[in-house]
């Protein structure tokens, strides 16, 4: 069978998490990454895939069966999905939850009319997680759906910790607090307030004279960020820094828990632990630029969520096969 042609829109974390994906997928060839960057200094992993200014998009519409984008949320997919949903097939990863109504809105107009089909907001968290969390509604209405993150990196976060005066370098990580997931498994059905569900733990190194306590204070109380959790401030060398904490892990876990009759609890649990937070949102995407490919295919056009896709559509194997083998 032909490969299905596979291009990357922005070469950050994501899109070099998408390289190595595709390396992983024998049915997909990669040809080309597009950058907003000068394409002659970026380097793709393979050393050959040809890096292309985004501005030549529009006229690489026959080569590339499926775009996959890799921007940010915040500031490039607003603007990128919309656009280049009118141009190709597209799967992205847009997690800001509360606009993804909106998104989907601007992304199924361009793609609609021009018979493209736009897969939003895959990856792990919008994405397999949130399978999780309507199968387990689904199948258990009298319940409770709860959703733990990490152990984990948070960019977000640590970004604030190195806007703090006198830090020179800071990392953050979220990790749930284990008795908070015990009781959440016990079919108890807790109520949980954030402070007992997740607590922050920074390392962080000093600026030279910089007070340690004072530090550890701004960090502490910073609003919305650090105040409503038990944050631990570690303070590091900057070696220690650059050799422990380069790994972008991450995970978490998605529990359902419900009560099929007043006698029985039914536990769901779904869990992550992630090695590297983007090679694992990658791999996810290039599945679903493989559904999407076929899904363009069928005649399904417009702005779809991982919701709307079956999951025999993720795989490589036919209907056929996946019945005999995996079911
Ligand atoms: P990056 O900041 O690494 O990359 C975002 C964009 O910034 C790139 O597409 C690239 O565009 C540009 N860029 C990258 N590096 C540089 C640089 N050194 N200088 C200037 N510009 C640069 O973000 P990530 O790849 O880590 O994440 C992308 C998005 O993925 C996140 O915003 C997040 O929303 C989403 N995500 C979703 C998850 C999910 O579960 N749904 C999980 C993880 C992430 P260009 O090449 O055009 O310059």
């Amino acid at each position: 069978a032909e490969q299905i042609r596979v291009a990357i829109a922005g070469h950050g974390n994501l899109g070099r998490g998408v390289e190595a994906a595709i390396a992983k997928n024998p049915d997909m060839r990669l040809v080309g990454i597009y950058t907003r960057r000068s394409p002659e200094h970026l380097k793709p992993r393979d050393a050959v895939t040809p890096v292309h200014a985004m501005s030549a998009l529009p006229d690489h519409t026959d080569r590339i069966d499926v775009l996959i984008l890799c921007g940010g949320s915040k500031d490039d997919l607003p603007r990128q999905g919309p656009e280049l949903a009118a141009l190709f097939n597209t799967v992205d990863s847009f997690d800001t939850h509360a606009r993804i109504p909106e998104y989907f809105t601007a992304v199924d107009a361009p793609a609609r009319a021009n018979r493209r089909t736009a897969l939003i907001s895959a990856g792990w968290d919008p994405g397999m997680f949130s399978i999780n969390r309507i199968v387990g509604e689904a199948l258990l209405p009298d319940g409770a759906t709860y959703t733990f993150w990490g152990d984990g990196l948070s960019q977000g976060h640590s970004d604030a910790v190195r806007r703090v005066p006198g830090v020179a370098g800071a990392v953050q990580y979220t990790r749930p607090v284990k008795e908070a997931v015990d009781r959440v498994r016990s079919a108890s059905r807790p109520t949980l307030t954030t402070r007992e569900k997740h607590r922050r733990e920074c390392f962080v190194v000093l600026e030279e004279g910089a007070d340690a306590e004072q530090v550890h204070n701004a960090i502490v109380t910073m609003p919305h960020y650090f105040d409503e959790y038990d944050t631990t401030v570690n303070f590091i060398s900057a070696e220690d820094l650059a050799r422990d904490h380069q790994a972008m892990v991450h995970g978490g876990f998605v529990i359902r828990s419900g009560n099929t009759s007043k006698e029985n609890a039914q536990v769901i649990e779904y869990g992550l632990k992630l090695g590297s937070n983007p090679e694992f949102t990658a791999s996810v995407l290039v599945a679903y630029a493989r559904a999407v490919h076929r899904l363009n295919a069928m005649g399904q056009y417009g702005a779809m969520t991982v919701f709307d896709v079956a999951p025999g559509l993720l795989s490589p194997k036919s209907p056929a096969q996946l019945r005999a083998e995996q079911l």
